[in-house]
């Protein structure tokens, strides 16, 4: 079975062809970071206008790339929240079109579940399993007991990580998003400031990321106050190092509780480099028996495959979205 798949729910506009739920037949994505940078953070308006200039072009492509046209899909799948109401609505309206044109069935995906299914496109996933989504927006541990059961049993009570990410990087003058540019720093440095891993001995699954942000920027104003010197490669790795403690030791029990048959790691933090790292090591030396799935980078920031592999299981169940169908800007798994 072959599904169309838009996804435009932030900066990223993107089509993919998805055969099966796990094949990759094209994948593209347009990003509009240098459009946002000197801004600082995405602007809604830009955003939206991006995604209407590109959208088609990037339809087609797809459909090119993969070499297939509308007559030989199935379905065709957008993400309908959570986003930016403004740039979701370009997407949802384009396969919309197709899909009246076409006559193919719509459906309606969940931009979080995409995330989690971005490793189907790698891996069978199997079930029960736990899922880290850790993204700009979310920091979520959700176990999954079937393929289209969700049950959220920890999440950020302030800031995603990303977000603690892009804020740290701000003060340090990296690019938007700044999560990458810190990720690659923190390799250059040493963990030698004392930042606070909040809630790590809370008897919950949740986190909170809002005062290491705020330790962060204290220390970085108090050293320029005093005219001391400030090591930034050995700020970021501290941070990092702070993040990934808590993000690790919070999911190695949560999966122990559930006894999962797989981790996942999903979101664009999962692109981070040392999470990853850190998260196989405690996989291998504590959780002998669960499968850890981590997504290739290129699937860890927004794009429409992931989409699509998540799209596959409302398929197999005709869990078809009509005309009706709106954007969905806070909507939950
Ligand atoms: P959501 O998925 O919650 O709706 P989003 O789609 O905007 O939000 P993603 O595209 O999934 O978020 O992820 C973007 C985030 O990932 C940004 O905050 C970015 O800084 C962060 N990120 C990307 N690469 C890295 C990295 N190597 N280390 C840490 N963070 C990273
Ligand atoms: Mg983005
Ligand atoms: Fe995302």
């Amino acid at each position: 079975k072959l599904i169309l798949a838009i996804e435009t729910s932030c900066d990223e506009t993107s089509a993919a062809v998805i055969e099966n739920g796990q094949t990759i037949l094209s994948n593209i994505v347009a990003s509009q970071i240098k459009s946002h940078q000197r801004f600082g953070g995405v602007v809604p308006e830009i955003a939206s206008r991006h995604h209407v200039e590109q959208i088609t072009l990037i339809i087609e492509e797809a459909l090119e790339k993969a070499e297939v046209s509308y007559e030989d899909l199935d379905a065709v799948a957008v993400t309908e929240g959570p986003g930016l109401v403004g740039a979701l609505l370009i997407g949802v309206n384009a396969a919309k079109a197709i899909a009246f044109a076409h006559d193919l069935p719509l459906i309606a995906v969940n931009h979080i579940k995409g995330h989690i299914f971005a490793n189907q496109l790698v891996t069978p996933l199997e079930f029960p399993l736990l899922s880290l989504v850790v993204s700009g927006g979310h920091t979520e541990l959700i176990y999954m007991r079937a393929e289209d059961s969700y049950e959220i049993i920890g999440e950020t009570r302030d800031d995603a990580a990303g977000e603690a990410y892009d804020k740290i990087g701000r003060v340090l003058g990296v690019p938007y998003p700044g999560g990458k540019h810190i990720d690659r720093m923190a390799h250059e440095g040493k963990d030698t400031y004392d930042f606070p891993r909040a809630m790590i001995q809370d008897d919950n699954f949740d986190f909170s990321f809002s005062g290491l942000k705020s330790s962060f920027i204290n220390t970085v104003h108090n050293a320029k106050q005093k005219n001391e010197e400030i090591n930034e490669n050995d700020l970021a790795a501290s941070f990092q190092a702070a993040v990934i403690d808590v993000l690790v030791d919070k999911t190695i029990r949560a999966a122990k509780e559930k006894n999962v048959r797989q981790l996942i790691l999903a979101g664009g933090v999962a692109a981070n480099k040392g999470l990853r790292t850190a998260l196989e090591k405690a996989v291998s030396e504590e959780l002998a028996d669960v499968e850890l799935l981590v997504p290739p980078l290129e699937l860890c920031g927004d794009n429409a495959a992931m989409i699509g592999a998540a799209a596959y299981v409302q398929l197999k169940s005709n869990n078809y979205a009509d005309f009706s169908l709106n954007g969905r800007p806070g909507l939950s798994v």
